[in-house]
């Protein structure tokens, strides 16, 4: 594994270290992950309202976002988010314990991890490039800063020609987001949960989970269990899901798209909450998603290759 900057991303880096000279600074990689290496082609500065502090690292996100999808709009190809450097103090070359918390959400939300680089000056200037993987780990590794070791489409910018066309043609397809949130859908990751964890039986339960809403406590049972994983699935992997009653079932479901919705219930006899998924019906426990999604994924290939999607989505919102 190895990491190639492009001389435009090495030189923007240099440029935000020596502008902030006397102050913490950081930023964060744009490129392309591919055959073991990670292509650097923009290096984005973390915004007025990042935060930097010895022990404490805060880019700022909204601005970042905003930044990322302007620069994504220039090139061919589509851009990801791959990882994050900072400066650190003096000869400090190792992470905190708060960025090892970054560094891992970053890490788990694709197959091949994220990278993560510590500048320090003392007093010249020096650059530790770590891979992290997920589960936390770091291994060092050497990066080179050369153009032309990169495909050529990786730093191809739009065509002129193409770019007034789509003008002329009002034609809004092309307008790519880089997500600094994941694209994948809240589909994919119940149907990751579902495969995971199997199919649970439960015929002979089928009056119980039916009749479960009956129950009074049943929307205490729900809101309680699911908590956790409804607040991971808004604030880690930033889905616009929404909870609501069907059929008087507590539903969750994503406001974007209409097939992936789960229905919770309830087994009283087993003491265990249930999900219903395609007519399927699951076991479901207290952080379940959250477990199975930060997992290292394993051999599912087709699920693999879905997440190398991860932060690369469509325009929804339109600016
Ligand atoms: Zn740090």
């Amino acid at each position: 594994m190895r990491v190639v900057f492009s001389e435009r991303a090495f030189i923007e880096l240099l440029a935000e270290t020596y502008e902030k000279i006397s102050t913490e600074t950081g930023g964060v990689f744009l490129g392309y992950y591919e055959n073991e290496t990670w292509y650097i082609v923009e290096c984005l500065d973390p915004g007025p309202k990042s935060i930097f502090e010895v022990a404490y690292f805060e880019y700022d996100e909204k601005y970042v976002q905003h930044l990322i999808n302007k620069v994504a709009r220039i090139y061919k190809r589509n851009l990801s988010l791959l990882g994050l450097w900072h400066r650190h103090p003096g000869s400090f070359d190792v992470f905190s314990t708060t960025d090892d918390g970054t560094n891992s959400k970053y890490a788990q939300l694709a197959p091949q991890g994220a990278i993560s680089a510590l500048v320090n000056i003392d007093p010249k200037f020096r650059l530790t490039m770590y891979h992290v993987s997920n589960p936390l780990r770091y291994r060092k590794i050497q990066y080179e800063v050369n153009d032309a070791m990169f495909p050529r489409d990786i730093l191809c910018l739009h065509n002129i020609d193409d770019y007034i066309s789509f003008i002329n043609n009002n034609d809004k397809e092309i307008f790519k987001r880089v997500n600094v949130k994941p694209s994948i859908t809240f589909n994919e990751i119940i149907s990751r949960v579902c495969k995971t964890i199997g199919e649970f039986s439960g015929e002979k339960y089928e009056g119980e989970i039916l009749q479960a809403v009956k129950d009074e406590d049943y929307y205490d049972i729900i809101s309680d269990v699911t908590f956790d994983d409804l607040e991971f699935l808004a604030n880690d992997v930033r889905l616009n899901l929404n909870m609501q009653k069907e059929y008087n079932f507590i539903c969750l479901l994503d406001k974007d798209d209409n097939e992936a919705k789960i229905y919770f219930s309830y087994i009283r006899s087993l003491k265990q909450c249930v999900f219903i998924y395609q007519n399927n019906c699951y076991k479901y426990r207290k952080g379940l998603i959250k477990d199975i999604l930060s997992e290292p994924p394993k051999k599912a290939k087709g699920f693999l290759n879905n997440i190398r999607k991860f932060f690369i989505g469509e325009d929804e919102s339109n600016e």
